[in-house]
């Protein structure tokens, strides 16, 4: 197969001062600040309003509206009486291909409900927001809907969700009460079950408490 050589073209006398390209650098840049100046007055005064002028979103303070389908952070949905609609079927922990979702599931007293997520954790910092979780779930449990994009933290700590946030999308760092209408009381409520990520991992079968 041929080979074709293509030669960098060399440099002029011009070009090579670089004074002369950062000039017209900034001649574009400058037609662009004059340009959206004047446009952007004019609007105000109610004149030329047929020429559009850049605008400039004004994050985070301003929001551009999202699309329907963006992925966004996620959420557990809960039924009419508060509780995870979760049934800890592990669909979304197996089908994740960033192994950043844990679930521990424990007997629902509830026998129409098979089981419940005593801990749901998302570790945000290794999601690759492929949205796989939210396609897989029977139940309609875990959604990627909250709008919340503001996801910089200060560490990677702060990046895992426990089942308190993601059942209130609201809630940040540390949480430090539990409100959730579990079937078992919460070890942030004075009870025994874990839910958070600073809780070890309950080993063997999950014994739900009162
Ligand atoms: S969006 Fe993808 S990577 Fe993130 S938790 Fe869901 S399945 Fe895992
Ligand atoms: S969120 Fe859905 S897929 Fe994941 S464990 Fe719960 S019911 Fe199963």
């Amino acid at each position: 197969m041929a080979v074709k050589v293509v030669r960098r073209r060399e440099l002029t006398f011009w070009e090579k001062l670089y004074v002369p390209q950062i000039l017209s650098g900034l001649r574009i840049t400058f037609a662009h600040f004059f340009r959206n100046l004047f446009l952007h007055t004019a609007h105000l005064a109610g004149r030329l309003r047929n020429l559009p002028a850049a605008a400039t979103i004004q994050f985070p303070e301003e929001l551009r509206p999202l699309m329907s389908r963006f992925r966004s952070r996620h959420r557990l949905t809960h039924r009419d009486d508060h509780t995870p609609r979760c049934v800890g079927c592990m669909l979304c922990e197996t089908v994740c291909p960033a192994k950043c979702i844990t679930i521990v599931p424990g007997e629902h007293p509830d026998p129409n409900v098979e089981k419940y997520p005593v801990r749901f954790d998302i570790d945000l910092g290794v999601c690759v927001y492929c949205g796989y979780c939210v396609e897989v779930c029977p139940e309609d449990a875990i959604r990627m809907d909250t709008g919340i994009l503001d996801l910089c933290a200060y560490s990677r700590q702060a990046m895992r969700l426990d089942i308190h946030e993601l059942m209130d999308p609201g809630l940040r760092k540390p949480v430090t009460q539990c409100t959730l209408n579990f079937p078992h009381k919460c070890a942030l409520a004075g009870g025994e079950m874990k839910g958070s990520w600073e809780a070890p991992r309950p080993s063997g079968k999950v014994s739900v408490t009162d």
